[in-house]
């Protein structure tokens, strides 16, 4: 850690680096972080920005068979809200959770999207966010989770092979309006939703438009038991091997959770150059540990992400660097150090970007500047030790994206809060009542009955 220096941002990117005596001359707006301690941005790398919401505080409790992600009892709900009709009200409930990511800490966004990509891309562009982004494939939420239910018939829709190519192509052509848009703030990527949700054409497909547009891929992967066996199913072996013959299995995917990644399959995920990405307080809410350091000790590539839900990308780090010490029994690792890497610079050369994660000197300005003043967490003396295990999303005061600042003294500049909070509330409301009127929520979770909880 450095202390007593300034940071000379010029336009999007950082220009010096200066004992703060000798910025003293430079003719520039000054910001004060008196009492905070400036860190690279952080990378949420897995989240599905606007589900969060519908459902936060719904299911946490619910008892589930093993391995079953604990949303899954809640897909007849994200039905209701991503109705079509709902759209223009929906974007303040993505809006809403975009804020909370940033407010903690995040300033770029993977969006693997759940709903609505043009609405996230517009949002994204205004507030001020970095993304790569793009939308599952298939975008039908109970094709994808139906899947993952475990017996129920009616659940086990899906979605035809033509309308998943007729959203590839539909993606291929948004690539030409938003790769690179907002002065190359967003990046698009291509989405498959899971091996077991998407038709053989399309992962191929997939795997020659990635080439194509040279563009990353994000996906699921051996996220539940249910997903291996369906794979079998279809297709005679694992996840991963279906997706090594569609050409996926490369440096460019970034595939989600991994749980149950067979052995078997570990030296294939180290070899290919894939990237698993662990969600840890995600699967906490399922009992369930995720292998992701003894994944590093094999070789393979980690990141880091929230999948929704918690959009804190600190509290992330602290679950990942504690429920990694229990998973391997060592208490000197992982580090708070070595997370913190893994959601910043690790993240950054894993997006083949070396300019974000980073302050130096010709880094893009994305840069937070966290409190460290509050009696819940100074005295400081390490800074990152510090953070992880003390601190938490809001200590984040300040944030900036490309030079332009986005947060100071903790509150947006050019964000109307309470004005995407009414009208996030008035969208969620009309959700959750018109789901308790067609019974859904009666049917899987009877215990729910609160229909306006920002009140
Ligand atoms: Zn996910």
């Amino acid at each position: 850690m450095r202390t007593g220096a300034a940071v000379v941002v010029e336009g999007d990117r950082i220009a010096q680096i200066l004992p703060a005596d000798q910025a003293e001359g430079i003719d520039a707006r000054r910001i004060e972080l008196t009492d905070k301690v400036l860190l690279p941005g952080l990378v949420n790398m897995h989240t599905h920005a606007g589900a969060g919401p519908v459902g936060r505080a719904v299911s946490e409790d619910y008892e589930l068979p093993t391995g079953m992600p604990f949303y899954v009892p809640l897909s007849r709900l994200w039905r209701h809200a991503y109705r079509d009709e709902l759209r223009e009200q929906f974007r303040a409930v993505i809006e809403w959770d975009v804020l909370g990511m940033m407010r903690t800490g995040t300033t770029t966004i993977l969006n693997h999207a759940s709903t609505d990509i043009e609405g996230y891309l517009h949002i994204a562009d205004r507030v001020g966010v970095r993304t790569f982004a793009g939308p599952t494939i298939p975008l039908d939420v109970t094709a994808r989770l139906g899947q993952l239910s475990g017996g129920r018939e009616d659940r086990k829709q899906t979605t035809s092979e033509e309308v998943q190519l007729a959203e590839l192509e539909e993606l291929e052509r948004m690539f030409g309006e938003w790769d690179g848009a907002a002065g190359g703030r967003i990046t698009m990527v291509l989405g498959p939703a899971a091996v077991h949700t998407d038709e053989f054409s399309v992962l191929a497909g997939v795997g020659v438009a990635a080439k194509r547009l040279d563009c990353l891929v994000t996906t699921h992967l051996c996220q539940a038991p249910s997903e291996l066996a369906a794979t079998q199913e279809r297709f005679g072996t694992t996840p991963l091997r279906v997706l090594q013959r569609a050409e996926l299995a490369n440096e460019r995917l970034i595939a989600a959770h991994g749980t149950y990644l067979p052995d078997g399959d570990r030296q294939l995920a180290a070899d290919s150059g894939i990237t698993i990405v662990h969600c840890a307080s995600r699967k906490a809410k399922e009992a369930v540990i995720s292998p992701s350091v003894s994944f590093q000790d094999s070789g393979i590539s980690i990141a880091l992400g929230t999948d929704g839900f918690n959009c804190d990308m600190v509290e992330e780090l602290k679950f990942a660097a504690m429920l990694g010490k229990i998973a391997v029994a060592q208490s000197h690792r992982p580090t708070a150090a070595e997370v913190l890497d893994l959601a910043t610079s690790r993240a950054a050369s894993i997006l083949r970007r070396p300019d974000l994660g980073v302050i130096k000197e010709g880094a893009r300005a994305d840069l937070i500047g966290v409190a460290v003043t509050d009696p819940s967490i100074a005295p400081v003396l390490d800074v990152v030790q510090s953070l992880v295990y003390y601190g938490n999303g809001r200590d984040v005061q300040f944030e900036m994206v490309d030079g332009r600042v986005l947060i100071q003294d903790g509150a947006f500049l050019d964000v109307d809060l309470d004005g995407v909070r009414a009208r996030a509330e008035a969208a969620l409301t009309s959700i959750w009542e018109s789901a308790i009127d067609a019974g859904v929520i009666a049917e899987v979770l009877p215990s729910i009955n609160r229909t306006r909880p920002f009140a």
